[in-house]
């Protein structure tokens, strides 16, 4: 399984895509906003005969979700995310001119993943994990063989999602990451939507926010 960062958009957000040897993949939390990163995005499908078969969102802030309709658009996929955030689409417009970021309305949730729910491309699977607190609908999506957590803005190194903006839930949030997170592999890598990488292990023994 591979996996591709970027970091985009004035918000700095990490996008990513992942594939493997059969050459699908998935697009996971499209922050490409300016015209060069889209071009860098194509550019990379392109090189490496990638087929985009899914557009996913591990919660629906504005910074994650702002090349939506771009990616749906250009590779004819349906957004898939949990309903519960659906809010937080509602309100990107309004939100973009706050940020002084104005944004292209995205597509509507058509797939609503729930916890359990397998997310397959090529020869790989993915788990989804129900993650709520930073916002009310956050996913995290785990592969148990190669040990790879997508965190979206649950889980950063030594940091937590912030939880001032609606939906969020500081104590969810705490409970979330004790009760689904560390009970991972301490190995697992985790891949946050901003920020480095880090390990559950290390979050476990340093991070302020949970030791
Ligand atoms: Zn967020």
């Amino acid at each position: 399984m591979q996996i591709k960062k970027f970091t985009f958009n004035p918000i700095q957000e990490n996008m990513y895509i992942i594939y493997d040897e059969a050459k699908e993949c998935i697009i996971i939390d499209p922050g490409c906003y300016f015209h060069h990163e889209r071009e860098e995005l194509v550019d990379f499908i392109s090189e490496n005969n990638l087929k985009p078969i899914k557009l996913i969102n591990t919660h629906c802030h504005l910074d994650h979700i702002c090349g939506n309709k771009y990616v749906a658009e250009t590779w004819g996929l349906k957004l898939e995310a949990s309903i519960l955030d659906e809010y937080n689409l509602e309100r990107s417009i309004q939100a973009g001119k706050l940020y002084n970021m104005p944004i292209e309305p995205s597509p509507p949730i058509e797939v609503d993943l729930k916890e359990g729910d397998e997310i397959r491309f090529g020869n790989s699977l993915l788990t989804i994990l129900f993650t709520p607190g930073h916002s009310a609908g956050s996913l995290s999506f785990y592969s148990e063989e190669h040990k790879i957590l997508i965190a979206g803005d649950v889980l950063f190194k030594m940091s937590i999602g912030r939880t001032d903006l609606p939906g969020g839930d500081f104590d969810t949030l705490i409970s979330t990451i004790k009760t689904k997170l560390f009970i991972l592999p301490e190995e697992t890598i985790v891949y946050s939507g901003h920020g480095d990488e880090t390990t559950i292990g290390d979050e476990m023994k340093y991070n302020p926010f949970l030791v």
